[in-house]
């Protein structure tokens, strides 16, 4: 099989959607923990895997991108199973080099190796830096020798890890993706604006910076204008698909106000009660179409994110994907549809139904 087009190649040529939100939609189908939030999934149940890897392909996603995230040395050490921590990666990476290579669809797709927030990072602890340092060098090393074509490092809420992890990606020579995660005070957590972390990316090298995770799109727009406006090159954004205000920027402190009778027992919505609060397809579609007049190239749904809202984006994005087959089609609905052979008094009940 020939290989593909590189991520820069293809940004070039057209916007590309790289689906993300493993977490939550495999949580949802009953292979991952909510709150621990491990992927041992590539060990445990790969079919699992690989099938919502094939998913997100059938629904526009250009960019297979390995399921390791969280999968790194502190959180295998966190939950006793560090001995797992290398077969794991390795799995998740050749599922997705698998998935990648075998696009029914068209060309071959993109698999990406993935690394992320250590949550050990330290500002003021040049240990704890090192000790990121080198869980992300395995991990990258690892992603490049099961055949990587980009690295993604993404979640980082300090530009010092950011860049960190961007040197560790740099040792090798393949594209690197940067997005970076907003808290709610609109800084990164060692001072930053994000606009100015994603320029420092930039100028050390990163092919494509922006945001992923967190916010939804009401929130992470603000931030995207001000980073279009300060960075030059391909922008990435990847909200979360959850109806963040102003006020609530981030859907970690998402109040619930469509009357739920029964809160969740941590008394937050995160991360396993946000579902009323979650944007529908048109909603999706309409920021997608927003971010691509921004001049965003680089299009995707974070943590909440499924193959029908990954549909939605890609549609957007221009293409006709292998799901879109299923894309809405309401003519001949037995209630609100137009065929002239619904039977009229059927349809006469659609107000009352
Ligand atoms: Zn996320």
């Amino acid at each position: 099989m020939a290989r593909p087009n590189g991520l820069m190649e293809r940004l070039n040529e057209r916007p590309v959607v790289c689906a993300e939100g493993f977490l939550f939609e495999l949580e949802r189908r009953g292979y991952v923990a909510a709150g621990e939030f491990v992927p041992v999934v590539s060990l445990e149940a790969p079919e699992a895997l690989r099938m919502l890897h094939r998913d997100f392909q059938r629904a526009g996603s250009d960019i297979v991108q390995a399921f390791t995230y969280n999968g790194h040395r502190e959180k295998m050490r966190l939950i006793g199973q560090e001995d797992l921590l290398e077969p794991m990666n390795r799995a998740a990476l050749r599922i997705a080099r698998e998935v990648a290579d075998s696009n029914p669809g068209g060309e071959a797709d993109l698999m990406a190796g993935n690394i992320s927030n250590t949550n050990l990072w330290n500002p003021d602890d040049p240990a704890s830096q090192q000790e990121a340092r080198s869980m992300f060098e395995e991990m990258c090393r690892w992603a490049v020798e099961e055949g990587a074509d980009l690295l993604i490092g993404e979640t980082f809420y300090y530009t010092g890890e950011a860049l960190c992890a961007l040197e560790a990606m740099q040792q090798h020579r393949l594209p690197c993706v940067v997005t970076l995660a907003v808290m709610g005070d609109n800084r990164m957590q060692d001072g930053d604006t994000p606009a100015a972390a994603c320029q420092r990316l930039k100028q050390a090298g990163a092919d494509v910076v922006g945001l992923n995770c967190f916010r939804g799109p009401a929130t992470m727009m603000p931030h995207l204008r001000e980073i279009r406006d300060t960075v030059a090159g391909p922008i990435a954004a990847l909200p979360v698909p959850y109806r963040t205000t102003p006020e609530h920027p981030t859907f970690f402190n998402l109040p619930d106000d469509q009357g739920c009778t029964c809160p969740s027992p941590h008394g937050r919505t995160f991360p396993t009660a946000l579902d009323p609060l979650y944007m529908n397809r048109y909603e999706i579609r309409q920021w997608a179409r927003e971010a691509l007049e921004l001049g965003i190239r680089y299009l995707g749904v974070c943590c909440g994110n499924n193959p029908m809202l990954t549909r939605e984006v890609a549609e957007v994005a221009g293409k006709i994907t292998e799901a879109s087959r299923f894309s809405e089609r309401m003519a001949t609905h037995f209630l609100y549809g137009t065929n002239q052979r619904l039977a009229k008094h059927i349809k006469a009940h659609g107000d009352k139904a």
